[in-house]
Formats: C-alpha cells, structure tokens, sequence
C-alpha cells in the first residue's frame, strides 16, 4: 500500500486476515462508494454520505484522552463534523505538535504519530452548548440510534433538525458554516477539499450561530443570512437529499432564504452540480 494511501474496500479481505476479524465485518468499516442511479454516494460503518469529503477516509482524527483512556478508536470520528470530544470538551487533533505532520493511518500505536512521538489533547475548547448537541447527534446517528428531536428547540435551533439523517444533518450544518463571510465564492472546494479538524470547529461555531437566528428570523436577518450561507450545499441538500426527510428540510430552508422564484431554478441549476463531484 503506497503512503497515505485510503484503506478502502478492497483491502478487506487482507486486513482481516491480518487482524483475525471477520472480511464482512471489516468491509463495513471501510469506506466505499456505490453509485445510485447518476449520483455517486459513500457508506461506511451501513451509513450513507452523498458528499466525500464529510467523510475523513484519509486524514484520522483521533481525540488523544479517549484513545488513552479507552484503547480504541471511535466511529464518528471518521467524519468531518466530529471536530470536537464531548467528553474531554477539547478539538480533536488531527496533526502531531512535534513534527507538525498530520496523522497517517500507518501510524504505529493509535496514540503515537509515525514520527514516533505520544500525540497530545489539546487545550479544553469553550464551545456553544449547540455544537455539543450536534457532537451528541452525530453520535446517535453514526451508532444507529434514532436523535432527540426535543433538544434543539431547547439549544435554541430549529426544530426540523431532529428530522434530518446523519447525511442532511452534515449537509445542512456545512452549508450555514462553510463561508466565513457574505458572498463567500469557493462553491467547489466544499466539496472536494475535507477542511483541517480546527476548520470543521470554525464551521460548527459559524452553523450554530447562523441556525439560531434563522429561528424566526426577520426580512434583514433572512437577507444576511442568505448572503452567508453556501448556496451549492443547501441545493444539494434539496435537490439530492440522501432521504425524503433531509429534501423537504433542504426545500423549506431554500425557499425561506431565496425565495419562491429561486426555489424554482433550483431543480434548472441541478445538473451543473453535478460537474462538482
Ligand atoms: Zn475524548
Ligand atoms: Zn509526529
């Protein structure tokens, strides 16, 4: 396997020899793609993703407490949203502090970067209590388990969030973070570039915020917040929602930002989408 390479389907049936687990098992926890009908779409541990980079296939992230405390990896952070430990209430590292390298899969402990050093937390990180209930989400969602709906009107976000699947949760929270300001170009990078852990925590801060004051949201906050919001991440999720539910979410969100007329050119503007991919 050549260095950083992404250890992906096809290498199942050789690690679980090595490993002594089960091939299907194993294939589970790869990632690998699927093409449905024109669309190209991802899964790993049974879960769908319609976008790549939100999942983290080749660039680990792992929080170094957790890891110590108890021994392994946790699923979730696989993704790209997962910046931050609920437990230890610090980012995730994804890059050692000695040699400033980012962590490889072909590291030789989980806690210990190939340039041999002990990987270390990070300073604990205040964070709004609505990025903890989307870490909290994540996890419920990425082990299968259904969310709390009743917990975002308590965080003060809006209630269609408990509707959305692990996939438009992701969508919809990059699309209201992505941009750092108004009129923010960079349509294809956030589809394709996987943003460093500390940026992903950037983009949650931003998505909590601009969420909130979507709630009931007057004619000027509605105008700023669609000058902030990344149109191509909200069609996709509209247009190419993963499940019904994460569409109509998508949909009612256009339309409130954009507009009627512009909900309509919505589906025109849909195949240009797809030269991103
Ligand atoms: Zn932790
Ligand atoms: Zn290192």
């Amino acid at each position: 396997m050549p260095e950083r390479a992404m250890i992906t389907l096809s290498y199942s049936t050789r690690i679980s020899a090595v490993l002594g687990c089960e091939a299907t098992w194993l294939s589970e926890a790869l990632p690998h793609s699927q093409l449905h009908g024109k669309r190209l779409e991802w899964q790993i541990y049974g879960q769908r993703f319609g976008i790549r980079n939100h999942l983290r296939s080749q660039y680990p992230q792992i929080c170094p407490r957790c890891v110590h405390h108890e021994g392994y990896c946790r699923q979730e952070w696989d993704l790209s949203i997962a910046a931050l430990c609920v437990r230890h209430r610090c980012l995730l590292v994804d890059h050692c502090l000695k040699c400033c390298g980012r962590l490889r899969w072909d590291r030789p402990d989980l806690g210990v970067c190939h340039c041999g050093a002990i990987l270390a937390s990070l300073m604990e990180r205040p964070a709004d209590p609505g990025v903890f209930q989307i870490m909290a989400a994540v996890e419920s969602l990425m082990a299968g388990e259904s969310q709390t709906p009743e917990y975002w009107p308590q965080e003060g976000l809006p209630k269609v969030l408990g509707d959305l699947s692990l996939d438009g949760l992701i969508t919809l929270i990059h699309g209201f973070g992505a941009n750092s300001f108004a009129h923010q170009a960079g349509r294809t990078s956030q589809f394709t570039r996987v943003a460093r852990t500390h940026e992903w925590a950037e983009i949650l801060d931003r998505g909590v915020l601009r969420l909130r004051s979507f709630v009931g949201a007057g004619k000027s906050t509605i105008q700023e917040l669609a000058a902030r919001v990344s149109q191509p991440l909200l069609m996709r999720l509209a247009n190419d929602g993963l499940c019904f539910n994460d569409a109509q979410v998508g949909r009612q969100i256009f339309e409130a930002l954009y507009g009627k007329d512009e909900a309509r050119r919505l589906r025109a503007n849909h195949s240009q989408l797809e030269l991103f991919e």
